[in-house]
Protein backbone atom coordinates (compact mmCIF):
# COMPACT_ATOMS: atom_id res chain seq x y z
CA UNK A 1 0.00 0.00 0.00
CA UNK A 2 1.36 3.25 -1.26
CA UNK A 3 0.92 5.96 1.80
CA UNK A 4 1.81 9.45 0.86
CA UNK A 5 4.76 11.47 3.20
CA UNK A 6 4.51 14.93 4.02
CA UNK A 7 7.44 17.19 4.92
CA UNK A 8 6.77 19.87 7.76
CA UNK A 9 8.73 22.56 8.03
CA UNK A 10 10.37 23.86 11.44
CA UNK A 11 13.07 26.31 12.20
CA UNK A 12 15.37 23.91 13.38
CA UNK A 13 17.71 22.08 11.22
CA UNK A 14 16.67 18.79 11.06
CA UNK A 15 14.29 16.82 8.74
CA UNK A 16 10.56 16.03 9.62
CA UNK A 17 8.46 14.43 7.88
CA UNK A 18 5.15 12.64 8.65
CA UNK A 19 3.94 9.08 7.05
CA UNK A 20 -0.03 9.62 6.22
CA UNK A 21 -1.63 6.34 7.79
CA UNK A 22 -4.51 8.59 8.28
CA UNK A 23 -5.20 9.13 4.62
CA UNK A 24 -5.80 5.16 4.55
CA UNK A 25 -9.48 5.63 5.87
CA UNK A 26 -11.69 8.54 6.77
CA UNK A 27 -12.57 6.67 9.32
CA UNK A 28 -10.70 3.40 9.78
CA UNK A 29 -7.63 4.23 11.83
CA UNK A 30 -4.61 3.26 9.45
CA UNK A 31 -2.94 1.60 12.31
CA UNK A 32 -5.71 -0.05 13.25
CA UNK A 33 -6.21 -1.04 9.88
CA UNK A 34 -3.14 -2.54 9.95
CA UNK A 35 -3.66 -4.45 12.48
CA UNK A 36 -7.07 -6.02 11.24
CA UNK A 37 -5.37 -7.33 7.85
CA UNK A 38 -3.42 -10.50 9.08
CA UNK A 39 -6.29 -10.92 11.86
CA UNK A 40 -9.18 -11.17 9.17
CA UNK A 41 -7.07 -13.50 6.55
CA UNK A 42 -6.48 -16.11 9.97
CA UNK A 43 -10.72 -15.54 10.26
CA UNK A 44 -11.60 -16.09 6.80
CA UNK A 45 -9.43 -19.26 5.87
CA UNK A 46 -10.39 -20.41 9.62
CA UNK A 47 -13.91 -20.90 8.48
CA UNK A 48 -14.75 -17.55 11.31
CA UNK A 49 -18.28 -16.37 10.21
CA UNK A 50 -18.30 -13.68 13.34
CA UNK A 51 -15.44 -11.10 14.13
CA UNK A 52 -16.45 -10.12 18.33
CA UNK A 53 -14.12 -7.64 19.77
CA UNK A 54 -14.14 -5.06 22.46
CA UNK A 55 -14.14 -1.06 23.18
CA UNK A 56 -15.39 1.69 24.77
CA UNK A 57 -17.96 3.88 22.92
CA UNK A 58 -15.60 5.85 20.87
CA UNK A 59 -12.93 3.26 20.18
CA UNK A 60 -11.19 3.74 16.95
CA UNK A 61 -10.53 -0.20 17.22
CA UNK A 62 -14.52 -0.69 17.03
CA UNK A 63 -15.19 1.21 14.68
CA UNK A 64 -12.10 -0.22 12.45
CA UNK A 65 -13.41 -3.63 13.07
CA UNK A 66 -17.02 -3.11 12.31
CA UNK A 67 -15.59 -1.56 8.74
CA UNK A 68 -13.20 -4.45 7.63
CA UNK A 69 -15.50 -7.26 8.92
CA UNK A 70 -17.83 -5.92 6.51
CA UNK A 71 -14.80 -6.07 3.47
CA UNK A 72 -14.45 -9.31 4.47
CA UNK A 73 -17.74 -10.61 4.62
CA UNK A 74 -18.28 -11.42 7.60
CA UNK A 75 -20.23 -10.22 10.75
CA UNK A 76 -19.49 -7.92 13.61
CA UNK A 77 -20.36 -8.12 17.42
CA UNK A 78 -19.09 -5.28 19.77
CA UNK A 79 -18.96 -5.95 23.48
CA UNK A 80 -19.03 -2.58 24.36
CA UNK A 81 -18.04 -0.59 28.05
CA UNK A 82 -20.80 1.20 30.00
CA UNK A 83 -24.54 -0.17 29.73
CA UNK A 84 -25.69 3.13 29.32
CA UNK A 85 -24.47 3.05 25.86
CA UNK A 86 -27.49 1.03 24.61
CA UNK A 87 -29.82 4.33 25.15
CA UNK A 88 -27.22 6.70 24.26
CA UNK A 89 -26.14 5.07 20.98
CA UNK A 90 -26.83 7.83 18.69
CA UNK A 91 -24.78 10.22 20.79
CA UNK A 92 -21.89 8.20 19.88
CA UNK A 93 -20.22 8.73 16.04
CA UNK A 94 -18.35 5.65 16.82
CA UNK A 95 -21.49 3.46 17.36
CA UNK A 96 -23.30 4.54 14.52
CA UNK A 97 -20.61 4.27 12.21
CA UNK A 98 -20.19 0.84 13.20
CA UNK A 99 -23.72 0.18 13.29
CA UNK A 100 -24.12 1.10 9.28
CA UNK A 101 -21.36 -1.51 8.27
CA UNK A 102 -23.47 -4.09 10.34
CA UNK A 103 -22.13 -4.24 13.47
CA UNK A 104 -24.34 -5.70 16.22
CA UNK A 105 -23.61 -5.10 19.63
CA UNK A 106 -23.81 -6.31 23.13
CA UNK A 107 -23.45 -3.71 26.37
CA UNK A 108 -21.63 -4.41 29.47
CA UNK A 109 -21.39 -2.60 32.47
CA UNK A 110 -18.29 -2.01 33.66
CA UNK A 111 -17.68 -4.94 36.05
CA UNK A 112 -18.58 -7.33 33.39
CA UNK A 113 -16.49 -5.24 30.88
CA UNK A 114 -13.26 -6.04 33.25
CA UNK A 115 -13.86 -9.65 32.83
CA UNK A 116 -13.09 -9.37 28.99
CA UNK A 117 -9.23 -11.16 29.07
CA UNK A 118 -10.34 -13.70 31.81
CA UNK A 119 -10.44 -17.65 30.89
CA UNK A 120 -13.66 -18.04 31.61
CA UNK A 121 -15.02 -15.48 29.85
CA UNK A 122 -13.69 -16.36 26.41
CA UNK A 123 -15.06 -19.45 27.32
CA UNK A 124 -18.63 -18.60 27.16
CA UNK A 125 -17.65 -16.38 24.18
CA UNK A 126 -17.01 -19.66 21.99
CA UNK A 127 -19.66 -21.45 23.39
CA UNK A 128 -22.22 -18.94 22.13
CA UNK A 129 -20.37 -17.99 19.06
CA UNK A 130 -18.79 -21.43 17.89
CA UNK A 131 -17.98 -19.99 15.10
CA UNK A 132 -16.12 -16.61 16.15
CA UNK A 133 -12.61 -14.92 15.59
CA UNK A 134 -12.38 -12.48 18.99
CA UNK A 135 -9.73 -9.72 18.81
CA UNK A 136 -8.27 -8.44 22.13
CA UNK A 137 -8.80 -4.79 22.50
CA UNK A 138 -7.56 -2.36 20.71
CA UNK A 139 -6.68 -4.95 18.33
CA UNK A 140 -3.10 -6.09 19.67
CA UNK A 141 -2.04 -9.57 18.50
CA UNK A 142 0.70 -11.38 16.91
CA UNK A 143 -0.69 -11.07 14.07
CA UNK A 144 -1.49 -7.61 14.20
CA UNK A 145 2.35 -6.47 14.96
CA UNK A 146 3.00 -7.69 11.67
CA UNK A 147 0.33 -5.84 10.50
CA UNK A 148 2.18 -2.73 11.70
CA UNK A 149 5.42 -3.65 10.78
CA UNK A 150 4.06 -3.32 7.00
CA UNK A 151 4.07 0.60 8.29
CA UNK A 152 7.94 0.97 7.31
CA UNK A 153 9.34 -0.31 3.87
CA UNK A 154 13.08 0.01 2.20
CA UNK A 155 12.04 3.89 1.16
CA UNK A 156 12.00 4.71 4.95
CA UNK A 157 16.35 3.36 5.44
CA UNK A 158 16.77 7.18 4.61
CA UNK A 159 15.32 7.85 8.60
CA UNK A 160 17.20 8.08 11.69
CA UNK A 161 14.34 8.59 13.96
CA UNK A 162 10.92 7.11 13.23
CA UNK A 163 8.14 8.49 15.73
CA UNK A 164 4.56 7.02 16.93
CA UNK A 165 1.83 6.78 19.59
CA UNK A 166 1.66 4.08 21.79
CA UNK A 167 -1.30 2.75 23.40
CA UNK A 168 -1.30 -0.74 23.99
CA UNK A 169 2.22 -0.80 22.16
CA UNK A 170 1.39 -2.90 18.77
CA UNK A 171 2.36 -0.20 16.56
CA UNK A 172 5.66 0.24 17.65
CA UNK A 173 6.80 -3.22 18.49
CA UNK A 174 5.74 -3.85 14.89
CA UNK A 175 7.89 -0.58 13.79
CA UNK A 176 10.65 -1.70 16.05
CA UNK A 177 10.92 -5.11 13.92
CA UNK A 178 10.83 -3.80 10.48
CA UNK A 179 13.26 -0.65 11.44
CA UNK A 180 16.55 -1.09 9.69
CA UNK A 181 19.78 -1.15 12.16
CA UNK A 182 20.33 2.01 12.30
CA UNK A 183 16.93 3.48 12.86
CA UNK A 184 15.29 4.65 16.13
CA UNK A 185 12.02 4.04 17.32
CA UNK A 186 10.84 6.66 19.60
CA UNK A 187 7.21 5.77 21.54
CA UNK A 188 4.95 8.88 22.79
CA UNK A 189 2.70 6.99 25.07
CA UNK A 190 -1.00 8.47 25.61
CA UNK A 191 -1.59 7.18 28.68
CA UNK A 192 0.56 6.75 31.77
CA UNK A 193 1.44 3.54 33.19
CA UNK A 194 4.43 1.07 34.09
CA UNK A 195 2.64 -1.76 32.16
CA UNK A 196 3.04 -0.57 28.92
CA UNK A 197 6.76 -1.27 28.16
CA UNK A 198 6.21 -5.01 29.72
CA UNK A 199 3.38 -5.30 26.70
CA UNK A 200 5.90 -3.99 24.14
CA UNK A 201 8.37 -6.31 25.01
CA UNK A 202 6.38 -9.25 24.52
CA UNK A 203 5.82 -8.11 21.16
CA UNK A 204 9.07 -6.45 19.93
CA UNK A 205 11.76 -8.46 19.62
CA UNK A 206 14.32 -5.70 19.60
CA UNK A 207 16.02 -2.83 22.05
CA UNK A 208 15.70 -0.16 19.19
CA UNK A 209 13.14 1.48 21.00
CA UNK A 210 12.35 3.70 23.80
CA UNK A 211 9.21 5.46 25.24
CA UNK A 212 9.55 9.52 25.85
CA UNK A 213 6.79 10.37 28.48
CA UNK A 214 5.55 13.26 30.21
CA UNK A 215 3.16 13.99 27.17
CA UNK A 216 -0.03 12.10 28.44
CA UNK A 217 -1.71 15.29 29.17
CA UNK A 218 -3.10 13.81 32.30
CA UNK A 219 -4.03 10.12 30.90
CA UNK A 220 -6.17 8.47 28.55
CA UNK A 221 -8.45 10.20 26.31
CA UNK A 222 -7.73 13.28 28.57
CA UNK A 223 -6.79 16.39 27.17
CA UNK A 224 -5.97 20.81 28.03
CA UNK A 225 -6.52 23.50 26.38
CA UNK A 226 -2.86 23.84 25.33
CA UNK A 227 -3.24 20.44 23.85
CA UNK A 228 -6.23 21.83 21.71
CA UNK A 229 -4.71 25.17 20.45
CA UNK A 230 -1.58 23.62 19.68
CA UNK A 231 -4.12 20.92 17.40
CA UNK A 232 -5.69 23.41 16.16
CA UNK A 233 -2.57 26.02 15.36
CA UNK A 234 -0.73 22.58 13.72
CA UNK A 235 -3.42 21.97 11.55
CA UNK A 236 -3.79 26.25 10.36
CA UNK A 237 0.09 25.64 9.24
CA UNK A 238 0.10 22.56 7.78
CA UNK A 239 -3.28 21.17 6.88
CA UNK A 240 -2.83 18.30 8.37
CA UNK A 241 -5.25 17.21 11.09
CA UNK A 242 -4.02 15.25 14.34
CA UNK A 243 -6.37 13.43 16.91
CA UNK A 244 -6.62 14.61 20.44
CA UNK A 245 -6.13 11.10 22.18
CA UNK A 246 -3.16 9.96 20.41
CA UNK A 247 -0.78 11.68 17.22
CA UNK A 248 -1.83 15.51 18.87
CA UNK A 249 0.09 14.22 21.63
CA UNK A 250 2.99 12.71 20.02
CA UNK A 251 3.32 15.62 17.48
CA UNK A 252 3.45 18.01 20.42
CA UNK A 253 5.90 15.83 22.38
CA UNK A 254 8.15 15.72 19.15
CA UNK A 255 8.15 19.37 18.58
CA UNK A 256 8.47 19.85 22.74
CA UNK A 257 11.60 17.91 21.85
CA UNK A 258 13.00 19.51 18.72
CA UNK A 259 12.96 22.75 20.38
CA UNK A 260 14.84 21.61 23.81
CA UNK A 261 17.89 19.56 21.54
CA UNK A 262 16.88 16.29 21.49
CA UNK A 263 17.88 15.60 18.64
CA UNK A 264 21.23 16.28 16.41
CA UNK A 265 22.01 18.65 13.75
CA UNK A 266 20.83 17.37 10.07
CA UNK A 267 18.33 14.19 12.41
CA UNK A 268 15.77 13.38 9.57
CA UNK A 269 12.71 12.15 11.70
CA UNK A 270 9.43 10.32 10.40
CA UNK A 271 6.46 10.87 12.47
CA UNK A 272 3.93 8.01 12.08
CA UNK A 273 0.25 9.54 11.65
CA UNK A 274 -1.90 6.38 13.17
CA UNK A 275 -5.30 8.05 12.16
CA UNK A 276 -7.74 8.58 14.94
CA UNK A 277 -9.67 11.35 13.36
CA UNK A 278 -13.20 9.54 14.32
CA UNK A 279 -12.91 10.11 17.38
CA UNK A 280 -12.57 13.88 16.89
CA UNK A 281 -16.63 14.93 16.88
CA UNK A 282 -17.06 12.98 20.26
CA UNK A 283 -13.96 14.63 21.72
CA UNK A 284 -15.61 17.93 20.86
CA UNK A 285 -19.07 17.40 21.79
CA UNK A 286 -17.15 16.44 24.74
CA UNK A 287 -15.53 19.63 25.23
CA UNK A 288 -18.28 21.92 24.27
CA UNK A 289 -20.22 20.61 27.21
CA UNK A 290 -17.57 21.76 29.83
CA UNK A 291 -17.06 24.89 27.94
CA UNK A 292 -13.59 24.54 26.52
CA UNK A 293 -12.12 25.61 23.00
CA UNK A 294 -12.77 22.97 20.41
CA UNK A 295 -10.68 21.46 17.92
CA UNK A 296 -11.62 22.83 14.61
CA UNK A 297 -10.39 20.42 11.95
CA UNK A 298 -12.54 20.01 8.83
CA UNK A 299 -12.73 15.92 9.79
C1 LIG B 1 -5.03 2.70 18.71
C2 LIG B 1 -4.26 3.88 18.27
C3 LIG B 1 -2.93 4.08 18.64
C4 LIG B 1 -2.22 3.16 19.59
O1 LIG B 1 -1.75 2.04 18.95
P1 LIG B 1 -1.19 0.81 19.79
O2 LIG B 1 -0.80 -0.16 18.78
O3 LIG B 1 -2.35 0.34 20.62
O4 LIG B 1 -0.09 1.29 20.64
C5 LIG B 1 -2.26 5.17 18.13
N1 LIG B 1 -2.88 6.04 17.32
C6 LIG B 1 -4.16 5.90 16.98
C7 LIG B 1 -4.77 6.94 16.12
C8 LIG B 1 -4.90 4.82 17.43
O5 LIG B 1 -6.19 4.69 17.07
Amino acid sequence: MEVPTHLIRTPFPIELAIRREDLIHPIVSGNKYRKLKYNLRDAVSGQARLLVTFGGPHSNHVAATAFAAREAGLSSLGLIRGEEWETLLSDSPTLVFAQKCGMKFQFLSREAYRMRNDPTFSDALHQQWPHAFVLPEGGTNELAVKGCSEILGTQDENYDIICCSVGTGGTIAGLSRAAASHQKILGFPALKGDFLKEDIRKFANNDNWELVTGYEFGGYAQTDDRLVAFINAFYAETKIPLDPVYTGKMVFGVMKEIATGRFTEGSRILLIHTGGLQGVPAMNARLQRMKRPILTLDV
